[in-house]
């Protein structure tokens, strides 16, 4: 099929999809459907699948990002061994290209914030399937209005590479790692409506004023820190709207009530409970489209809070209230005692209103870092510090120590996380049981 047409086709699908999706059941109803389709394929043409075939879902095997590279060759059902990835990837790599080719399949690695490649692979049709759902997610008007779309990323990925540069889409490519004022004279002259970037280069393009209007602006690749939000809508006129994806998929979106959805019609997601934090849960994500490169029951390294309400939106997807963060970036005040990344952000936040950056690190045993910018405030560090010593202490926390510096320095292709914890061994959540 002509790609154009390919992605056009995808796109028609996703808009009937989302649009016939009225409840909670029809959701469940349509997972259903497609999960025994999926468990049928990947029993089959599986390697790794093969032994589980037949069994209940429940038994099939959990998955994490190493035991997906250490078992690539088996995971996929062209055949596609992990050296033969690896040249293509890193071939493709050395050239400065997004993806590489092997036949009709494209290859591709994705950064992990620990420094962990992910390695996919995915066919031609996949590729426009999911540039057509991502674009009934974002775009509604896209098949009537011409939308050119800028995107900024620092490793490739090949999702998003299409070399068909339709009538109704161009793509703009701008590599982070080349940094953001390089840019500036492609991008101004390729005049994007529709800008996709992770938060910190959203807000870099923002802060170098990058004369561009896009009326759409997605922050992808890490969590949409309001700290970042702010300069972009106050520069650009547009709220981002987050974009929730990992190697592993297009996981959710944000609505126009501003609320991220978790695309539950092709991602069947199941919960693992997080230790001492019973409202919130890790996200077990089973890709109930994908067929080359199986995606069952793989464990994310993210903690998410459901909303307990349906979003006024209507949708009936799960909403989620917040990504907290990654898992082993869960504070440890002291022993059993752990503080989510997002209610340190808050308190930091509330208790310096002026602070446009910080970095806040755990450091060892009871030993924490607070970073601030040299432009912060002088009195930031005590008021900050003060709040923080509260929070540890009103949570039993005693015997730490919370040291300060200034500066933050920072590549801007990194991943940005602004609270981490540096220390092996960070708490895990319980594995749920199977
Ligand atoms: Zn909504």
């Amino acid at each position: 099929m002509n790609p154009a047409l390919a992605i056009l086709t995808a796109y028609v699908a996703k808009r009937w999809t989302l649009a016939k999706l009225r409840t909670v059941q029809d959701v469940k109803a349509r997972q259903d459907k497609l999960l025994a389709r999926l468990l049928d394929h990947a029993g089959a043409n599986i390697p790794f699948y093969k032994p589980h075939a037949g069994k209940h879902f429940a038994y099939w095997p959990i998955m994490d990002k190493a035991l997906a590279l250490a078992h690539f060759s088996e995971l996929n059902d062209r055949g596609v061994t992990a050296e033969q990835a690896w040249q293509v990837a890193e071939k493709s790599l050395s050239e400065s290209n997004h993806s590489g080719r092997l036949g009709d399949l494209t290859i591709g690695t994705s950064s992990g914030t620990s420094g962990n490649r992910g390695l996919f692979v995915i066919s031609e049709a996949e590729r426009y399937e999911w540039l057509g759902s991502i674009l009934a997610r974002t775009l509604p008007d896209f098949p009537f209005i011409r939308h050119r779309v800028a995107v900024m990323m620092a490793t490739g990925n090949a999702l998003y590479e299409t070399t068909e540069q339709s009538r109704r889409l161009a793509f703009g490519f701008y590599d982070l790692r080349h940094g953001i004022a390089t840019h500036r004279e492609a991008m101004e002259a390729f005049a994007p409506d529709v800008l996709v970037a992770p938060p910190k280069a959203l807000r870099a393009l923002a802060e170098q004023n990058f004369r561009i209007k896009p009326v759409h602006i997605f922050a992808g690749g890490e969590v949409l820190d309001p700290l970042d939000a702010v300069p972009v809508t106050g520069r650009y006129g547009v709220a981002p709207r987050s974009i929730y994806q990992a190697t592993e998929g297009f996981l959710g979106m944000t609505c126009r009530c501003g609320m991220i959805h978790l695309n539950e019609d092709d991602m069947l997601i199941e919960r693992e409970p997080v230790e001492g934090h019973p409202d919130r849960f890790v996200p077990i994500i089973t890709d109930l489209r994908r067929r080359t490169q199986a995606m069952i029951r793989y464990r994310l390294n993210d903690i998410l809070l459901p909303s307990p309400y349906r979003c006024a939106c209507g949708s009936p997807l799960q909403a989620i209230e917040r990504i907290e963060g990654r898992c082993d970036d869960i504070i440890e005040v002291s022993e059993g005692v752990t503080l989510m990344p997002d209610a340190i952000r808050a308190v930091i936040l509330d208790a310096e209103r002026r602070l446009e950056d910080f970095r806040f690190e755990q450091i060892g045993d009871r030993r924490f870092r607070l970073r601030l910018s040299y432009d912060a405030p002088e009195e930031s560090e005590e008021k900050v510090t003060g709040a923080l010593r509260a929070l540890f202490e009103r949570h039993g926390g005693t015997g730490f120590t919370i040291q300060t510096a200034r500066g933050i320095h920072e590549p801007i292709a990194g991943k940005l996380r602004r609270i981490r914890r540096i220390t092996p061994g960070a708490p895990t959540p319980q594995t749920a049981a199977t």
